[in-house]
């Protein structure tokens, strides 16, 4: 049993086609007529367009637009002057031979991108390396990637899978693939993802241990593999998928159903998102709304504040894309965990309970109005809610609606508009403000439970140390008084309660938040549709 990263979900048993890349030999041999060898680059470079064009319909076909943006940066690398041009300059400066020129800039490019901070621009060096390798396989005139596979139930196994080869999977063949290298964020994860078959990536050295026709069982659950399982895995395995099958076909038919609880109580099952795209997956998965959009994903990966243009846009996006379903907008959590290249925090003994939310955009309001004022503007297009994170008392939530107030006057005397049917709510994370909820909810229009933060302050139990792991407890009768006292002080002023921290998806907690009558659960787009059968159930 090799243990691997699980990419994408599911049970495969099938058959080995390992995919061996054809190694082209790039000598360091001087150029000989450098104008030659410019024009070998651009032919290649040219083919390498043509090539990946095509397969950029062929992935727009079989799984959509968006899928086939990748391609699109393809494409746009290969007309990037800084990126082909270099190749060019490397011929005529140092006499490269053009393959060669292409290896130095392709690693250059790959040194820069593998170092950086972020792991989504880290995992975008595969893309270069894919592009580049293409071109050389032109120059060479050997084919790039392609897939002899004639087989049904073929797993294929390589070092690396580039978003092209992927795309090349024919689906009623390959029912899934490993590969040595990879993690979650990687493209051909991604694509695993889309094409739903499943996959374990990151096991280092598989390539090494498989060969052509052995039989293998994938188990991207667990991330998994067994090579060549005697029978009784195999059919305890069959077992497996078969029910596993079973189960997501079945809550497939839960989609368009509208969750309601035996007591005929209606349930929004809602998802949390971090990026503006991940409204799709929300709705592919039947969400009936946006429980949580952590907008600091909006501020981080840059180097700079987003400006209140890209906001509202962003915004403005997951609201058109909504529909007239609900929407709830977060506004800037950062500080603990968070933290902003750009923005230069104090160093604290506590971070968690620092500066940091709401504390830091009422001391800092000249960033916090840049979002509320596109928050505004955007409001118009959807139905949108906005709550503030960390807020432990009445003053704080007031003086946060008297800077919307002031907005407000700014955009109208803008002649700019906004709805005047935005909720404001906010989240109860820290305990004073579940005890205080009664109170509380007479001025706010919803509250949403931050379980996540509300368990660490209740038990004094870090949510990042795995060395109190063991206290930090959900089902703490501690925590669900509390969370209990936040739903009742919302229903005694006639205001709804919802949850968006990971426990409103833990299928075990769900039965015992419903008693306590909770309106709204949002969670990852993956879970909803195992919460919309408990919530059904019950
Ligand atoms: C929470 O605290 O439960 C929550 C949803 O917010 P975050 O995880 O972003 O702190
Ligand atoms: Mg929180």
């Amino acid at each position: 049993m090799i243990k691997g990263i699980a990419a994408s979900k599911g049970y495969a048993i099938g058959t080995i086609y390992l995919h061996e890349e054809v190694e082209v030999k790039i000598t360091a041999e001087l150029a000989k007529d450098v104008t030659e060898e410019k024009g070998k680059l651009q032919k290649a470079v040219e083919k390498s367009k043509a090539q990946i064009a095509k397969i950029k319909e062929k992935t727009i076909e079989t799984m959509g637009e968006e899928k086939a943006e990748v391609f699109e940066a393809h494409l746009t690398l290969l007309d990037d002057p800084e990126f082909t041009g270099a190749m060019d300059l490397e011929i005529e400066n140092n006499s490269s031979n053009a393959m060669k020129a292409v290896d130095d800039v392709m690693n250059t490019f790959v040194t820069i991108f593998e170092s950086m901070d972020d792991e989504y621009m880290r995992e975008r060096a595969a893309d270069i390396k894919d592009v580049s390798k293409r071109i050389i396989a032109n120059i060479a005139g050997t084919s790039v990637g392609g897939f002899d596979i004639e087989e049904e139930n073929t797993i294929v196994v390589a070092h690396d899978l580039t978003p092209s080869d992927t795309a090349q999977l024919d689906r009623s063949k390959v029912i899934a693939f490993l590969t040595n290298i990879g993690g979650r964020t990687s493209h051909s994860a991604i694509m695993a993802r889309t094409l739903e078959i499943p996959a374990v990536v990151g096991l280092k050295d598989i390539t090494t241990q498989v060969k052509t026709g052995d039989k293998v069982i994938v188990d991207g659950i667990e991330g998994i593999v067994i090579l060549n399982p005697d029978e009784a895995t195999v059919a305890s395995y069959l077992e497996k998928k078969k029910g596993y099958e079973a189960e997501r076909e079945e809550l497939k038919k839960l989609i368009e159903v509208k969750t309601t609880t035996s007591a005929g109580k209606r349930i929004e099952v809602c998802g949390n998102i971090g990026k503006p795209e991940d409204v799709e997956q929300v709705l592919a998965n039947g969400g009936d709304g946006i429980g949580l959009f952590r907008t600091e994903f909006l501020y981080m990966d840059r180097d700079d504040m987003p400006t209140e243009e890209e906001q509202y846009k962003a915004y403005k996006y997951v609201l058109e894309k909504m529909g007239e379903k609900p929407v709830v907008i977060r506004t800037l959590d950062i500080g603990g965990d968070k933290k902003l290249s750009y923005l230069p925090m104090p160093e604290e003994m506590n971070p968690f309970l620092g500066y940091r939310a709401i504390r830091l955009c009422l001391d800092r309001p000249e960033i916090f109005k840049v979002q509320l004022r596109g928050l505004l503007r955007a409001s118009v297009y959807g139905n949108l809610k906005v709550m503030f994170p960390m807020i432990s008392s009445l003053e704080e939530y007031n003086k946060a609606m008297d800077i919307v107030e002031e907005c407000k006057k700014e955009l109208k005397a803008e002649g700019k508009n906004y709805s005047e049917e935005i909720e404001w709510g906010i989240m109860v994370e820290i305990p004073a403000a579940a005890v205080n909820a009664d109170e509380l909810a007479k001025h706010v229009d919803f509250f949403s439970i931050g379980t996540n933060d509300l368990i660490q302050y209740t038990l004094a139990a870090d949510r990042m140390s795995e060395k109190v792991s063991y206290l930090y407890n959900p089902m703490h009768p501690a925590v669900l008084k509390l969370i209990k006292m936040t739903i009742e002080g919302a229903h005694s002023q006639g205001k709804w309660c919802g949850m968006c921290g990971e426990m409103a998806g833990d299928e075990e907690a769900i039965p015992a938040l419903l008693e306590y009558g909770l309106d709204e659960f949002s969670m990852s787009a993956t879970s909803i549709l195992p919460a919309k059968k408990k919530i059904l159930e019950f």
